[in-house]
């Protein structure tokens, strides 16, 4: 591993982003290399003048078969190269305290692991592979990740495409569930197989602000997955709360997660079924609704329907609104930058025809530093409507 001999050159635009610090390598930016490579070998990089430039995971059949480690002086790439790395993850986040036992470790490419995501519930560490260079490298990682986040329980899954390299879960008996706190509240993680890691610890901030809007309000959760947003709501003080998803198992783990806080009592209605399809028809109207979608272009040309979709979806929901109503605007599609869903979302109050005033917009939480600009997935805009 030391020294790799697996060479890539790129074209000048792709050498340009790779020295400012972009860990992705599209396909149409590799110029050459000196022969196919496996997928997760290492590669090394050397620019137009023959230098070293960088070294990354190799992945022949991915969009981006190139996902930089690091970049500058060479650098010898070893277990305690990766130690170090992870070491800085963990002092990155050292604000949390016993309020907070759930919050991403690792995040990702934005982090310099590229294809892995580790995310801490209490004494469990959930370790997420969307690489194939992590598997072949599982015994290092996992010793590292054990040394410098001390769980308790390690639970490694891996994504979907690679399921058939790997038997996908690897833990303890009887850990499928944790239960964990997020500013106080307690919150149940599938850890096996819940959606992502069993969270979605990104929106932690925005929850936070969803409380502080309840008091006295009718509260509409649409794609409530767990019920985040409404426990939240509920303690700050909402005087009922709708959860909306289309899944069985979330709104069973919704009603779980308000036993889990017995403290914060609340009128809860849950209702199962197409969100998109609920919010055309229904007659209801709420204080308070909070639109949080799964992604819905995963792909580039995916995104003109996402937008299409977001439009109506947050049109009926103003509609829904009474005077003085605020809406709660999430997307986490990759492809649909802040900026575009920003200006949509005013759009679609001005469209309104109602007075408006925008509360907030907002981003993940900071335990998901985006180092890049196509990891800026998840944004929010809350709006007024008089
Ligand atoms: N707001 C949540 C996360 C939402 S994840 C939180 O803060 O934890 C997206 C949710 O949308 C999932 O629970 C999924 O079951 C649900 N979902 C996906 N498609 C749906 C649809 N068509 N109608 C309703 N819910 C849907």
């Amino acid at each position: 591993m030391a020294n790799p001999s697996l060479k890539i050159r790129l074209f000048p635009r792709a050498e340009t982003t790779v020295r400012a610090g972009h860990p992705w390598v599209f396909a149409e930016s590799v110029k050459s290399t000196n022969r196919p490579g496996e997928p997760g070998e290492l590669a090394v990089v050397y620019d137009r003048r023959d230098r070293f430039l960088a070294v990354g995971f190799w992945d022949p059949e991915s969009p981006i078969p190139l996902r930089i480690i690091h970049s500058g002086a060479p650098e010898k790439i070893d277990r305690g190269w990766w130690l170090d790395r992870a070491r800085a993850c963990r002092d990155r986040r050292s604000g949390f305290g016993p309020d907070t036992t759930g919050y991403r470790c690792i995040n990702g490419d934005s982090e310099g692991f590229p294809g892995l995501v580790a995310d801490r519930y209490d004494d469990t560490l959930v370790v997420k592979l969307y690489s194939a260079a992590w598997v072949s490298r599982w015994a290092e990682i996992e010793s590292i990740l054990r040394e410098v986040f001390e769980p308790r329980y390690l639970v490694r899954r891996v994504a979907r495409n690679l399921a058939d390299l790997d038997e996908g879960f690897v833990g303890q008996a009887g850990q499928e569930v944790v239960v964990f706190s997020e500013n106080g509240l307690r919150f149940e993680a599938a850890v096996r197989h819940g959606q992502k890691t069993g969270f979605f610890l990104d929106q932690r901030d925005n929850r936070a602000r969803v409380e502080q809007l309840a008091e006295g309000r009718d509260v509409l959760n649409v794609f409530s997955f767990s019920g985040g947003f409404s426990v939240y709501a509920a303690r700050g003080g909402a005087s009922s709360v709708t959860d909306l998803d289309i899944s069985a198992h979330a709104l069973e783990s919704a009603g779980r997660n308000f036993e889990l806080n017995p403290e914060v009592s609340v009128k809860r209605e849950a209702v199962q079924a197409d969100a998109f399809a609920w919010m055309a028809e229904t007659t209801g109207r709420w204080d308070l609704i909070v639109t949080d979608p799964p992604s819905l272009a995963k792909r580039e040309r995916e995104k003109a329907g996402a937008l299409k979709a977001y439009r109506k979806l947050n049109a009926d929901a103003i509609r829904h609104l009474r005077p003085g109503g605020v809406l709660v605007a999430a997307s986490c599609s990759a492809h649909v930058r802040a900026a575009e869903f920003l200006a949509l979302m005013r759009e679609e109050a001005r469209r309104s025809g109602r007075p408006w005033r925008e509360l907030w917009t907002s981003g993940h939480a900071a335990d998901h530093p985006p180092g890049f600009a196509e990891a800026e997935y998840l944004k929010a805009i809350a709006i007024e409507l008089g």
